[in-house]
C-alpha cells in the first residue's frame, strides 16, 4: 500500500473537519470569499475561536464586504471589536480594508499578503492558502506540534520552525493547499494535543515518528532551560537569649516588606565583608540555596550568639522572635530555609558570646 500521509489526513479531514462559522465544507466546490478567509484570521491572532467566533459573526452581518468594512466609520468598529482585545488588530484591519479597496482586491500571494498592515507570515500563508490554492505552508502552535511529533524533530521550538516549514513543504498538495492546512491545524486542536494525544484515532499514525519511538508527548522538544544568573549574599544570624533578630525588607524590591534575616544586598561578584560587629562568628557550611525567577541565590549563613542586644542601626528596627516561633511567623521560603540551615548546621549550637 503506497504510503501517503497527505491523503491520510485530508481523507480524515473530509470527515472530521470542525465546522467553524468562517470555513467552507471541505473539499467544496464553493470559492472562499478572502474577506472572511482574512477577517478570521486576524480576529483568531491571540484569541481562542470560541471567543472569535460571536465577533466574525457580528463583523460579517454588519460589513458583509472588505469595501463595506473600508467604509466604516473608525469608532464604530473600534466598537465594534471592544472585548476582543489587542487593538492595534482593529486599527490594523481597517487599515488593511482601505488598502486592498484602493488596490481593486486582495492581493493573492502569500507575498502580497504579506504587505497589508497587521497581516505576518502565518496570516498571509494562511489567507493565501486557504482563499487562493496556494501551497504555502501554514504554521501555527498546532501544526508546529505535530509536525514536530510526525517528523520527530530534535530540535527544540522556535529553532526549529525553518526545519518543520521544509519538512512539511513536499506534502502540500497543490489541489487542496488550504484543506491540508486545517487539516493540520484540527488534527493539533482535536487529536495531536499537547498532553494527551490520541494516537490511535491520528491519520498521521502509520507516518509518525515520535509515535514510532513510543515518545510522542516528547515532542516538540522544550529548550533548554537558561541557566539563571547566580547571585550571592550573606545572611547573619543574630542571637540573644533564645531570640533571633529579624529585619523587614525593604518595600520595593526582591521579597519587599517581608521579615528575613539582616544581611548583604545581593550582587553577582560578591565579597565577604565585615560582619556588623565583632561576635565569634561561626559559619554555616553550606549556603542556602534559593531560585527566583530571573536568578539563583546562594544566601551564606553567619551565625553570632551574644550576651547582650547591641545597640546598632543595623538593630534599631529589628524584632526579636523566639527560635521556637521562627516557622509560624511567615517568613519567606528562603529564610525558612536559612531558618532550617542554621538549626540543622553544626555551626548552630557551639556559638558563643564575644
Ligand atoms: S500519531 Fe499521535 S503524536 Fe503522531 S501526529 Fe498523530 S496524534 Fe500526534
Amino acid at each position: 500500500m503506497p504510503v501517503d500521509p497527505t491523503a491520510d489526513l485530508l481523507r480524515w479531514y473530509d470527515a472530521h473537519a470542525r465546522t467553524l462559522p468562517w470555513r467552507l465544507p471541505p473539499n467544496g466546490q464553493m470559492t472562499p470569499d478572502p474577506y472572511r478567509v482574512w477577517l478570521a484570521e486576524i480576529m483568531l491572532q491571540q484569541t481562542t475561536v470560541a471567543a472569535a467566533g460571536p465577533y466574525f459573526m457580528r463583523f460579517v452581518s454588519r460589513w458583509p464586504t472588505v469595501d463595506a468594512l473600508a467604509a466604516a466609520d473608525d469608532g464604530e468598529l473600534m466598537a465594534a471589536w471592544a472585548g476582543l482585545g489587542y487593538y492595534a488588530r482593529a486599527r490594523n484591519l481597517l487599515a488593511a480594508a482601505r488598502a486592498v479597496v484602493a488596490r481593486g482586491g486582495f492581493p493573492q500571494t502569500e507575498a502580497g499578503l504579506l504587505q497589508l498592515p497587521g497581516v505576518g507570515s502565518y496570516t498571509a500563508a494562511a489567507v493565501a492558502a486557504i482563499a487562493f490554492g496556494e501551497p504555502a505552508v501554514v504554521i501555527d502552535a498546532n501544526v508546529e506540534r505535530v509536525a514536530s511529533r510526525w517528523f520527530a524533530v530534535s530540535e527544540p521550538l522556535p529553532a526549529s520552525r525553518s526545519a518543520l516549514k521544509a519538512l512539511l513543504r513536499p506534502h502540500v498538495p497543490g489541489n487542496r493547499p488550504g484543506d491540508f492546512a486545517q487539516a493540520m491545524m484540527d488534527l493539533g486542536a482535536t487529536l495531536c494535543t499537547p498532553r494527551n494525544p490520541a494516537c490511535p484515532d491520528c491519520p498521521l499514525a502509520p507516518h509518525c515518528a515520535a509515535l514510532a519511538l513510543g515518545k510522542a508527548t516528547a515532542f516538540p522538544v522544550k529548550p533548554a532551560k537558561k541557566a539563571r544568573p547566580l547571585k550571592q549574599g550573606i545572611a547573619w544570624w543574630i542571637e540573644q537569649g533564645g531570640a533571633v533578630a529579624l529585619v523587614r525588607r525593604p518595600p520595593k524590591g526582591m521579597l519587599g516588606g517581608m521579615l528575613a534575616l539582616p544581611g548583604t544586598e545581593w550582587v553577582a561578584e560578591p565579597t565577604d565583608p565585615d560582619p556588623p560587629f565583632p561576635a565569634r562568628w561561626m559559619t554555616v557550611a553550606t549556603p542556602v540555596s534559593h531560585g527566583f525567577t530571573h536568578f539563583e541565590l546562594h544566601l551564606h549563613l553567619r551565625t553570632a550568639r551574644l550576651d547582650s542586644r547591641p545597640a546598632l542601626p543595623l538593630l534599631a528596627q529589628a524584632h526579636w522572635v523566639q527560635r521556637s516561633a521562627l516557622d509560624s511567623i511567615g517568613l519567606p521560603t528562603l529564610y525558612k530555609k536559612a531558618v532550617a540551615a542554621v538549626l540543622a548546621s553544626d555551626a548552630q549550637p557551639c556559638f558563643e558570646a564575644a
